[in-house]
């Protein structure tokens, strides 16, 4: 599931539409994908200008001439992409703009990714106004962490990170990261973690995530849990460690960590 900065690099994937006049629109019959704007009301976008593309932890939003605004998430298997300008939708080309050099492309194989659709005359609408302060925000401070942590402080270190309010763009590779570095097992009670240190691993984690994977995929340090925490056999990148890691659900999701470097609670 794309995650922070995967997101930011789906999200670029249509700047080469960057200041081009959407021609025509297509949408495909699924109305699942539009969960709040009736696909009919996408024909809007014809005759706009695409202007600029942000992110927000998970959330995508681009900006259209005339105050229109395209907002809306990957889910597990979305992708942003771009095709020749004649591009042929496929089954699972949800939503496509075309311009004259290139058609923009919202693919989703399992549709739990979605779009929607706001006018709003010169500001981002207010439910993306409203988002809370991601953790490379100056307002994501130490002291909003404490209080985080407080307020969830027995729930599991993994899951809690996981939580959107508080963590925005964190998925579960990061939470699995954040727990590495920290060198803390994933079930540790949230309540006991240190505040400071949580914020700056975090800001690191996404800081470094935003300048490899971000810009053109490329692979984060190798001295991080990630490279090798997608299947079973992986060995610690720990100095000196090199023990097998343990891969288990932990309430829902798989956890990945390092059985000597981050022993159980
Ligand atoms: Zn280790």
């Amino acid at each position: 599931m794309p995650e922070l900065a995967e997101v930011a690099y789906y999200a670029a994937q249509w700047n080469p539409g960057l200041s081009q006049k959407i021609l025509r629109v297509h949408t495909g019959p699924k109305p699942r994908f539009f969960r709040n704007t009736p696909p009919s009301a996408f024909a809007a976008l014809a005759g706009t200008t695409y202007r600029h593309a942000r992110t927000h932890g998970k959330n995508m939003l681009f900006e259209f001439s005339d105050g229109l605004w395209l907002s809306g998430h990957l889910g597990m298997t979305g992708e942003l992409l771009t095709g020749p300008p004649e591009h042929p939708p496929t089954a699972h080309d949800h939503l496509v703009l075309y311009t004259k050099s290139t058609a923009l492309i919202f693919r989703d194989f399992r549709m739990f990714g979605c779009v929607r659709l706001d006018e709003s005359p010169s500001t981002p609408p207010a439910a993306w106004q409203s988002l809370p302060p991601e953790i490379l925000n100056p307002q994501f401070t130490t002291a909003r962490v404490a209080g985080a942590l407080q307020r969830h402080a027995r729930s599991p270190l993994k899951a809690f990170l996981l939580d959107q309010a508080w963590f925005p763009g964190v998925g579960n590779w990061m939470a699995d990261e954040v727990c590495y570095q920290l060198q803390l097992n994933p079930a540790t009670p949230s309540g006991t973690v240190d505040p400071a240190a949580l914020r700056k691993v975090l800001r690191a984690i996404c800081q470094k995530s935003m300048k490899t994977i971000a810009v053109d995929w490329s692979d984060p340090p190798a001295t991080w849990l990630m490279p090798y925490r997608w299947k079973d056999g992986g060995l610690c990148p720990g100095k000196n460690c090199g023990t097998a890691l343990v891969r288990e659900t932990l309430r829902g999701r798989t956890a990945c960590w390092c059985p000597v470097c981050q022993p159980g609670v």
